[in-house]
């Protein structure tokens, strides 16, 4: 059997062309099933539907072989012992920084003051600011950083950006751009060496689906 670790939503969605490259399609569409293990056409392929955030560790502790996640996620979570075969240049994004359209960032970062910034990636937010030599108080959230500025308890935001709209409804603008985002396969080091074929078998038709 082989297990593939994926999150719903646009992953989900933009791993199905590469899936079926490879000859599996995904029986059950997760927006409306309720299960957490999905049957493909496959009998010895199926794909387990876990929180974004989640997919490095099931793949990390063998819960599944093969999963697929973003650079976002990896650099914040970590992903020791993990092979990263292939960029799918899916979900692309980018990691910026956005302020209220009336704060002064240039000045705010010349001066040396301090930086509050709200974020759910403290560790890339925390290397990106030291790498600078901005001094910041980071506050950690979960979701909708860009309310923290709004309501006067943060000076910046480091958040996921892919048209802008969101950063644009809630009068914020993009001061940096800390890195472009995309996501990437991440296989369980050692189910490669076990399960080598099959698991071969995706790498190679991703991707060759890729022109790589
Ligand atoms: P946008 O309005 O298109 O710039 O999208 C920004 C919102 O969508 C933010 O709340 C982001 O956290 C989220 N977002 C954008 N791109 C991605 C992505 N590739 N993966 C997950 N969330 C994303």
């Amino acid at each position: 059997m082989i297990t593939l670790a994926l999150s719903k939503g646009r992953i989900f969605d933009e791993t199905l062309p590469l899936l079926k490259a490879a000859g599996i399609e995904v029986l059950e569409d997760p927006e409306t099933s309720r299960k957490l293990i999905l049957a493909t056409n496959q009998p010895d392929v199926r794909v387990l539907v876990v929180r974004a955030t989640d997919v490095p560790t099931y793949v990390q502790y063998g819960g599944a072989d093969l999963g697929i996640t973003g650079r976002d996620t990896l650099l914040e979570h970590g992903s020791q012992g993990l092979y990263q075969p292939l960029d799918l240049q899916i979900a692309k994004c980018r990691i910026s920084v956005a302020v209220r359209s009336d704060f002064d960032y240039p000045s705010a970062v010349k001066k040396g003051s301090r930086l509050t910034v709200a974020t759910k990636y403290v560790a890339i937010s925390r290397d990106f600011f030291a790498a600078k030599g901005v001094h910041v108080d980071l506050i950690k959230l979960y979701g909708s950083m860009e309310l923290a500025p709004l309501v006067g308890m943060a000076d910046a935001i480091v958040d996921l950006v892919s048209t802008g709209n969101t950063l644009k409804a809630n009068h914020l603008i993009e001061v940096e751009h800390i890195m472009d985002i995309s996501s990437r396969l991440v296989v369980n080091q050692a189910a490669l060496k076990l399960k080598q074929a099959p698991i071969r078998r995706i790498i190679d038709a991703f991707a060759s689906a890729l022109g790589k």
